[in-house]
């Protein structure tokens, strides 16, 4: 017993060295006792194993102030583990093979519908997509780590299931099991959101914070929640379904059967449904309406279509009420709003953020931020990787270990 607590103890602090030293890029072993408040001995001792196992690198720096004096500073070493993430949606399949700093070293976009095919013929699809982008890196197989999977929809990663998602039939076998079985290699299940929230968690705009929320635009509306440094998940370990909040009773058709969800409001296809509704009606003219697409609709917008903008509005008005109401039970420091909706740019969220000021309490306003991020299209499959990068970090010598003594 207790050496087994023994154990345990030299597990957390070693966790959160190597957390310190990912929150700061590059810090002094003294840095670290201090901040951590482990002895310096202690902070010798287990930054000299974790440099043994190549997971973090020493670095020489000239300091600013004296006669060009060396100091050794310590840093994550990013190739001490490769993994690859798996984002699935409606019309596309997207990869990336990732470094320990969750860099994208390359990645691949598969335009499939996906839709009611079977369990099977997704993981054929998602293996030949893996065994692709991981030669595409120029690494062997034998030096992933691990694997994420991305799926929008009902998902509990501790269990590794789905309980629904409108992407593809369910077999006998799960998918996460299906993957993890044809690789040999430790496979995780989550909600996308969820990916994309940890991904900002570890290394986007929410580091270092404790509190904050991510909300992300598209085919669908997700979320993810952060309190107090962790992900909030509920008592059934699937976590928010804020784009199914229904904002107006008896609104618009939701695709989950509900009406007046955010979603049916604020998603792509409700604002392109819209969009050709408001050009049946006459209010503005498009010559093959049946051949729109989100992406046509937003540059006829931005052009100053008006019966377009007026649709992005009110889309941009319902999103912000819900974030207010948010913003009133959680009180986070930021709001994060990612995902391909962040193309609208200000169609969306100059009346989205209008809508916020207005409807929330000012002293809960004043201290937050919302941040409409920089949106690629391997953000979402990074989201995945950083799934498995979250377990890696938690356990390094446990699971980055046999990746890296095969160099
Ligand atoms: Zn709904």
């Amino acid at each position: 017993m207790e050496v087994s607590n023994r154990e345990f103890t030299k597990t957390i602090n070693q966790f959160n060295i190597l957390d310190t030293i990912r929150r700061a890029g590059l810090i002094s072993r003294v840095e670290i006792a201090e901040k951590t408040g482990q002895s310096r001995a202690a902070v010798t001792n287990i930054t000299a194993r974790l440099l043994n196992e190549k997971v973090i690198v020493e670095k020489e720096t000239k300091t600013s102030s004296s006669r060009g004096r060396r100091r050794v500073l310590l840093a994550l070493n990013p190739t001490a583990a490769y993994v690859v993430g798996v984002k699935l949606s409606a019309f596309q399949v997207s990869f990336a093979v990732t470094n320990m700093q969750a860099d994208v070293l390359s990645s691949l976009i598969v335009p499939v519908r996906i839709g009611k095919k079977s369990v099977e013929f997704v993981a054929d699809l998602i293996e030949e997509g893996i065994r692709h982008c991981v030669s595409e890196a120029l690494i062997s197989m034998r030096k992933i780590s691990g694997i994420g999977i991305g799926i929008p929809g009902l998902v509990s990663s501790k269990k590794g299931i789905t309980y629904w998602s409108a992407l593809y039939r369910k077999g006998n076998t799960t998918l996460r099991n299906l993957i993890q079985q044809r690789f040999n290699i430790q496979t995780y299940i989550e909600n996308d959101a969820n990916t994309v929230t940890l991904a900002q968690q570890w290394f986007g705009e929410g580091k270092g914070i404790d509190n904050f929320l991510v909300v992300t635009v598209e085919h669908g509306v997700g979320m993810g929640i952060v309190v107090n440094g962790q992900i909030y998940r509920g008592v059934k370990g699937i976590g928010a379904e804020f784009g199914h909040m229904v904002i107006k009773p008896g609104g618009a058709p939701c695709r989950c059967g509900k009406h007046g969800c955010i979603e049916s409001y604020v998603a792509d296809y409700s604002i392109l449904g819209a969009a050709i509704d408001a050009c049946k009606a006459g209010k503005w003219q498009y010559k093959n309406r049946s051949s729109l697409t989100i992406e046509e609709v937003t540059a006829i917008a931005k052009k100053g279509e008006p019966a377009l903008q007026k649709i992005f509005k009110r889309s941009g008005e319902i999103l912000g009420l819900g974030i207010s109401g948010l913003v009133q039970i959680f009180n986070p420091a930021k709001i994060i709003i990612a995902g391909e909706g962040v193309r609208s740019g200000a169609l969306l969220f100059e009346p989205m953020q209008k809508m916020v000021k207005a409807q929330t309490t000012p002293e809960m306003y004043e201290t937050l931020q919302i941040v409409i991020q920089k949106w690629q299209d391997t953000d979402w499959a990074r989201g995945a990787a950083s799934l498995v990068l979250q377990e890696l970090y938690k356990s390094p010598l446990d699971r980055a270990r046999p990746a890296i003594s095969e160099n």
